[in-house]
């Protein structure tokens, strides 16, 4: 029998899990023919989102804990649930806020079945989402598009399956600052879509603040591509032919009226802070750049995990 792991990361969850956990276990059951896992990732929770996980796990034993050392995020917390369901046919990542409905797993194991190695979610539309962050989610999907050439379709959701195919490739991407999604996309394989609606969270706050959001959005930016940093390059080729320009105009004045137009001062000025801009951009590009190398370079493992429950290591 072909096994289907159910990934979840979860951090201030406690509330949601009975629910998530009530709502994926009946609609799994309606699909027999697969065996089936739920690997819940305790990524630090502060709450007591671990003691009820323990308690699942210790009523079910298809519920297997991965805890954590501490919160490290979503994406790496996601990674760890993949790395550590071994020997599954397929994976299914969803979060534990019930925004991405369990109801749709049967939608997505048949598109799997038919030949799909990735089946994504779209969500049609975000109820309560604020329009800022809506705004950010467009731009970013658009300067990802362009940037890396991936075709990376908006308001693609993390919910999403993935062929055992698709597993294997993806445990051989090492780098640190990642975005999920983003390696996932990276690798390829034959895509479905499927959309869906999504519900306004159930309980609890966002976990991703907006500094996050802005954290993530500029890592997977970097480490997809020098995009950014040769359009400094263009910015200063811009402005070095306008303030030349400029300078030029400027000079021929000087010579048709034989006297200063402009006062030089005002000229050089201005000629210079264009320049101290462009340099100060620069540097703060090389910045996150550098920042990229050194994570990469000191190696160290994506997670640290405390405690595996009904999962062997
Ligand atoms: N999450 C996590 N670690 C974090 C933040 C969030 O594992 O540091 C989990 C969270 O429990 C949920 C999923 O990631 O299952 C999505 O989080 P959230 O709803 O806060 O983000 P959004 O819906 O805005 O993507
Ligand atoms: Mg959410």
């Amino acid at each position: 029998m072909k096994k289907i792991s159910v990934i979840i990361p979860v951090y201030r969850e406690a509330k949601n899990l009975p629910t998530l956990y009530e709502r994926l276990t009946a609609v799994t059951s309606d699909i027999p023919r697969y065996s089936w896992e739920y690997v819940f990732v305790n990524d630090g929770s502060p709450d007591d989102s671990l003691a009820v996980l323990t308690s699942l796990a210790k009523k079910d034993k298809q519920c297997k804990v991965i805890d954590l050392s501490r919160n490290f995020g979503k994406e790496i917390a996601m990674t760890a649930g993949v790395h550590e369901a071994k020997g599954a046919d397929a994976v299914i990542c969803i979060d534990a806020d019930l925004q991405h409905p369990p109801e749709l797993v049967p939608e997505l194991v048949s598109h799997w079945e038919r030949g799909a190695e990735i089946v994504v979610t779209i969500r049609k539309k975000i109820d309560q989402q604020p329009p800022l962050r809506r705004l950010g989610s467009h731009i970013y999907y658009w300067l990802m598009s362009k940037i890396s050439g991936l075709d990376m379709v908006s308001q693609t959701t993390d919910f999403r399956l993935y062929d055992k195919k698709v597993l294997q490739a993806f445990r051989l991407a090492t780098e640190r600052e990642r975005m999920f999604r983003g390696i996932m996309d990276w690798l390829g394989f034959r895509k479905a879509y499927v959309e869906f609606s999504a519900d306004a969270r159930n309980d609890g706050d966002v976990g991703y603040s907006y500094r996050k959001l802005v954290k993530l959005a500029v890592g997977s930016i970097t480490s997809f591509s020098l995009w950014p940093l040769r359009l400094t390059g263009y910015l200063g080729i811009v402005i070095t032919t306008i303030s030349g320009l400029l300078l030029a105009w400027m000079l021929l004045n000087y010579l048709l009226h034989s006297s200063w137009v402009y006062t030089p001062l005002a000229m050089v000025v201005v000629a210079n802070t264009f320049l101290i801009g462009i340099v100060l951009m620069a540097i703060g590009l090389v910045a996150l750049y550098v920042g990229n190398i050194h994570t990469e370079v000191i190696n160290r493992p994506l997670y640290i995990v405390r405690e595996r429950i009904n999962l062997d290591s």
